[in-house]
């Protein structure tokens, strides 16, 4: 980098030093949005107990959950795949469609094309679903050679167009900061939140794009839930559940030591109202009572935040 490159870098951050003393002429009540949050529990197919897709789904609306979470396998079903959730009484959570092999940030320029095209065709789907995005891993190790400040450049020049249409279609491309053992970009919510809000910038307007957080990734990469979660901010848009690193590693929420009330108390200060789904094992041997116990746990974690 030389000497223009850098006072060029310097310009663009002193944009995002702006929006954030915007932020602070909120008052303390207006910044406190509490009796708005709710906890709306959403499970993925696979972490949910039962045999077959139909029982899965019967059995978490069963205990209480709101949504159910996809995989990539809806994309381009979206017709099909929101009629099996609605006939089962709940609503589509995000797509979690991972990063496309790495391919939208490969260092092979010709792999990006067709990852951006896929990418976009899941954003449609999230949409017909009425879900609210589509979750995004840049790379995961390994799957790229471009460098850190190499992937968070190039997405500000892909992603303005898509995170419009996701905002078209009524969804959004939701960054996952995962923890470094998975990937060496992207490993904090707050870091995940500033890509979008520069997206955001890029593309003129705000939507479309956001961020989630997961409690596994969480427990190794933040210092606190709270103040990860805080730093999402308006850009949170979704949060999977399993508890941490301690033994059993990232199972139900409740089978290991890991407490949620922390991370709870942030999502109860932003006012989020959007779903938190399962994303984990299961260490017990009767999984639909483990299922039944950590949402009991849960409830009683957010009770207490
Ligand atoms: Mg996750």
């Amino acid at each position: 980098m030389n000497r223009r490159d850098f006072f060029g870098t310097t310009a663009a951050l002193g944009v995002g030093l702006a929006a954030g003393t915007a932020f602070a002429t909120q008052t303390t009540e207006e910044m406190d949005k509490r009796a708005s949050a709710k906890l709306r529990i959403c499970s993925q197919v696979g972490p949910a107990p039962g045999d077959n897709m139909e029982k899965k789904l019967e059995l978490i609306k069963k205990y209480g959950c709101e949504a159910v979470e996809y995989g990539g396998e809806c994309v381009g079903k979206g017709k099909e795949f929101f009629q099996r959730a609605n006939d089962a009484g709940l609503e589509v959570g995000a797509i979690c469609w991972g990063s496309h092999g790495g391919d939208l940030c490969s260092e092979d320029e010709s792999k990006r094309q067709p990852g951006i095209d896929d990418l976009k065709r899941a954003i449609e789907t999230a949409g017909e679903m009425k879900s609210p995005g589509v979750i995004y891993v840049p790379a995961f190790n390994g799957q790229t050679k471009l460098t850190n400040q190499e992937i968070r450049k190039w997405l500000l020049e892909f992603l303005p167009p898509l995170a419009e249409f996701a905002a078209e279609c009524g969804t959004s491309i939701i960054f996952e900061p995962l923890c470094r053992m998975e990937a060496y970009f992207l490993r904090q919510v707050a870091d995940g939140a500033s890509i979008a809000r520069d997206v955001d910038a890029a593309a003129g307007k705000k939507g479309g794009i956001g961020v989630m957080a997961d409690f596994y990734h969480m427990d190794t990469e933040e210092t606190s839930q709270m103040g990860a979660i805080i730093s999402g901010g308006s850009y949170l848009k979704y949060i999977h559940l399993a508890g941490g690193v301690q033994q059993p590693r990232r199972t139900y929420p409740g089978e290991n030591s890991m407490t949620f009330v922390d991370g709870f108390r942030g999502l109860k200060y932003i006012g989020y109202t959007g779903f938190c789904s399962f994303e984990c094992g299961c260490a017990k041997e009767n999984k639909e009572e483990a299922f039944k116990e950590s949402i009991a746990f849960l409830r009683a974690q957010w009770a207490e935040a």
